[in-house]
């Protein structure tokens, strides 16, 4: 979907050229360029900003899904780009927080090692695909200090290393409802139990297969409030977020699953929605300095990730109808659900059908058919995480500075 003009306000223009403005000065005051020559698909390695927060720019012959190795903690930052060729490995000296940098193979991927000055934390990741003038898919990390000077830490010299495996996928699941929160009613049960017995069998499925490592975001009967939820995710850098709910109407003969992907429109609304109060800033835990820029970095990355869940939702319903799962007619629809809004998340939502039909609701409660629907969406999400990024359409937005 492209970027509606309509929907911006003239003081969305004028926020958004007063951003474009200070983040222009920011990034043209510290970037530094890097050529690579030797690097395969790897084709610079850029960084802005100064010692307290450093964004660095992978430039990349093709597109990439990124995954954290090492955070900054340790006064290192490793991220392995799966898919990316690194050819013999290349490496140079950064700038702000970045001491040096070495790209290097790692079986599939490349391993790309930042030695940090002082103690980091990644603050956000993203991949942009060719766009606003540039031709090239681009890798960010921004990351931020957290602490005092590293001591004499060093990517190099480049002596030749094992490959080393990236970290397993952490695919978060939410268990819709909860507590004070029952969801849907049915005749026998409420949502929020399906949702939670759901869950905790797709946990079991997936760590079954050693392939990944599962975060929930409720494991008992609690409350917890949308936006948590989404925060949840967003703080253990999940490549994933999956909802789980249960659906409900007026008419007892309405059944099928559904699944739900957050909309351009929705996306704007949340955003708006959630930029509203004071402390949406807060609140969502985008640690920038100015919310105005924050706002278009955030339009920007959710952009990206829409393409990510739009490709996970498609997958999901191929896997469902191939488990004969009764899907809803027109089952991947756009929802502008604040579950959703995780800007760097791909995220769905699954109605995994309606709990006010009989059919469903005794398949949701039954232990067999349970299991059968949870590994559907296992397999879903196995075929999701082999498939490499689709190539995405990014909606433009001009003012050329922008793009890192
Ligand atoms: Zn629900």
């Amino acid at each position: 979907m492209r970027f509606n003009l309509s929907q911006w306000g003239v003081r969305d223009w004028a926020l958004t050229a007063l951003a474009l403005v200070v983040l222009a000065a920011v990034l043209l005051a510290g970037t530094r360029s890097m050529a690579v020559g030797t690097g395969g698909d790897v084709l610079g390695v850029r960084f802005g900003g100064d010692a307290e927060r450093t964004r660095v720019v992978i430039d990349l012959g093709r597109s990439a899904r990124g995954s954290i190795v090492e955070s900054g903690a340790s006064g290192k930052v490793v991220v392995a780009l799966a898919g990316v060729g690194s050819g013999r490995g290349v490496d140079g000296s950064g700038s702000g927080l970045v001491r040096d940098w070495r790209v290097s193979p790692s079986g599939t991927a490349s391993r790309v090692e930042l030695a940090l000055a002082r103690t980091a934390r990644i603050e956000r990741r993203f991949l942009l695909p060719p766009g606003d003038g540039v031709g090239h898919y681009r890798y960010v990390i921004d990351i931020a200090a957290t602490g005092g000077p590293v001591a004499g830490a060093t990517t190099r010299p480049t002596s030749p290393r094992p490959p080393v495996r990236a970290e397993r996928p952490l695919v978060v699941i939410d268990a819709g409802h909860g507590g004070r929160d029952p969801g849907a009613m049915g005749a026998q049960r409420s949502e929020s139990q399906v949702t939670l017995a759901a869950a905790l069998a797709l946990r079991d499925e997936l760590q079954r297969t050693g392939r990944y490592r599962v975060q929930l975001t409720r494991e008992s009967d609690v409350y917890v409030d949308l936006y948590r939820r989404v925060r949840i995710a967003r703080q253990a850098d999940a490549d994933l977020f999956i909802s789980l709910h249960a659906d409900a109407g007026a008419d007892p003969a309405i059944r099928g699953a559904s699944v739900y992907t957050l909309s351009e429109q929705g996306a704007s609304r949340a955003v708006r929605e959630v930029t509203r109060g004071d402390n949406w800033h807060r609140d969502l835990h985008l640690p920038g300095r100015d919310p105005s820029v924050d706002r278009i970095l955030l339009d920007m990355t959710q952009r990206a990730t829409q393409n990510r869940s739009a490709q996970f939702a498609r997958v999901l319903l191929t896997h469902l109808e191939a488990a004969d799962q009764a899907l809803l007619r027109r089952s991947h629809r756009d929802a502008g659900l604040a579950v959703l809004l995780a800007p760097d998340v791909p995220a769905v939502l699954l109605e995994m059908g309606f709990i006010t039909n009989r059919d469903d609701e005794r398949a949701l409660g039954d232990p067999a058919q349970r299991r059968r629907l949870v590994r559907a969406v296992a397999e879903g999400i196995d075929r999701y995480f082999r498939e490499p990024s689709a190539p995405m359409q990014m909606a433009s937005m001009r003012g050329g500075p922008l793009s890192p």
